[in-house]
């Protein structure tokens, strides 16, 4: 069998041979109202690998399973299927200590930087907590530290911002404290749930030139959430995109934003803003309808089918292969069978139809 996992693993040598954190098979389903199927599949058989110093970045618009897969990381989210490995060893959250302990080496920051904010706690406060609940430091180390986060984060002078409560700083001020506080835990591992997209863009790439600056510097392993793929090529060094719980695509961030496979990917690249992502390969642009409810499937098939042009009868019956197309770099679809020349890896499971090997066997 070929690995099938996403990762963030370099091309080169790393100062940690095997990822930080990693999912294995992970799976989160929840009941769903009546009228339904009854089950609904948040995500999926998800195994990714987060490596020290590294960014991966989960891709996908509403609906695609990122931010369970981010809670689910977290610690925050039990899930129904699969397990976590930190440094090589299963996660078992059941202990209070030991729960404390992983969200202490594995810190997320949120969306909204004003609802991860106490409003009536100073920015000293939310900063001298953790410092003094996981580095036990106090008085004048305790104040160095916190006036070292500030720094870290761009808020300087310090000593302006200490004292200052969450409404009357910025958005960008306010989410560059969330990361401050996130780093006061000495983290390993930073869970980036849609960091930048409550705030201006203006803004936006100095939050991300933060936490590129912080994966650099602290060899912090960071998982980076987004609906917007050009930010994950800006940040990111592989990219694996989502849809409706599963993974669609992924590879290194410069493959998957200009070869991009899977025609999910080609939308959200032709949906993009940033002019340098239409690259060369622009054959399959195409309009596409937005996603339903409807659309997000619980039965055999593509789940992707009821929005895709190119979705033939094979589509909507039996469960598309996981098609390698360079080293690393994969997507799941019926339409590239035969456009590479790897392994298929996966067989239509639901149908029971195996799939060969393309250009020596027919599917
Ligand atoms: Fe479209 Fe079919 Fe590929 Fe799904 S498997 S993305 S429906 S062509």
């Amino acid at each position: 069998m070929q690995d099938n996992r996403a990762s963030s693993a370099p091309m080169t040598g790393t100062k940690r041979d095997g990822p930080l954190l990693a999912a294995r098979g992970l799976g989160k389903q929840y009941r769903i109202a009546r009228g339904h199927a009854g089950i609904l599949d948040a995500i999926n058989n998800i195994s990714i690998d987060l490596y020290e110093g590294r960014v991966l970045a989960v891709v996908g618009e509403s609906g695609s399973g990122k931010s369970t897969l981010a809670k689910l990381l977290a610690g925050r989210e039990v899930p129904t299927a699969g397990h976590l490995e930190l440094e090589g060893s299963v996660v078992t959250l059941q202990h209070r200590h030991a729960y404390q302990e992983y969200k202490r080496v594995v810190q997320m920051i949120f969306q909204d930087p004003f609802a991860s904010l106490n409003p009536v706690h100073t920015v000293a406060y939310h900063l001298e907590r953790p410092v003094k609940l996981h580095q036990a430091k106090r008085g004048e180390e305790l104040s160095d530290e916190v006036q070292d986060l500030l720094t870290q984060v761009k808020l300087t002078p310090a000593e302006q911002y200490l004292k200052k409560y969450p409404h009357e700083l910025s958005g960008g001020q306010r989410q560059r404290v969330s990361i401050a506080r996130a780093l006061a835990a000495k983290p390993k591992v930073l869970l980036a749930d849609e960091p930048v997209s409550m705030l201006d863009v203006s803004i936006r790439l100095e939050i991300l030139a933060l936490l590129d600056d912080a994966r650099t510097r602290l060899a912090l392993a960071v998982l980076y959430i987004t609906h917007d793929i050009a930010s994950a090529r800006y940040l990111a060094d592989e990219i694996v995109v989502m849809y409706a719980g599963k993974v669609v695509e992924q590879g290194t961030a410069e493959e998957v934003t200009q070869s991009p496979a899977h025609p999910y990917t080609q939308l959200l690249i032709s949906s993009s803003p940033d002019p340098d992502l239409i690259g060369s390969h622009s054959d399959h642009r195409f309009k596409v309808p937005p996603a339903r409810t409807a659309d997000i499937r619980v039965s055999p098939g593509c789940p992707f089918v009821g929005r895709c042009p190119l979705a033939n009868a094979q589509c909507r019956t039996s469960d598309p292969p996981s098609v390698e197309l360079s080293h690393g770099h994969r997507a799941t679809c019926w339409h590239l069978l035969g456009t590479g020349d790897k392994e298929i890896r996966e067989s239509s499971s639901r149908s029971g139809k195996e799939v060969g090997t393309i250009g020596t066997e027919s599917a």
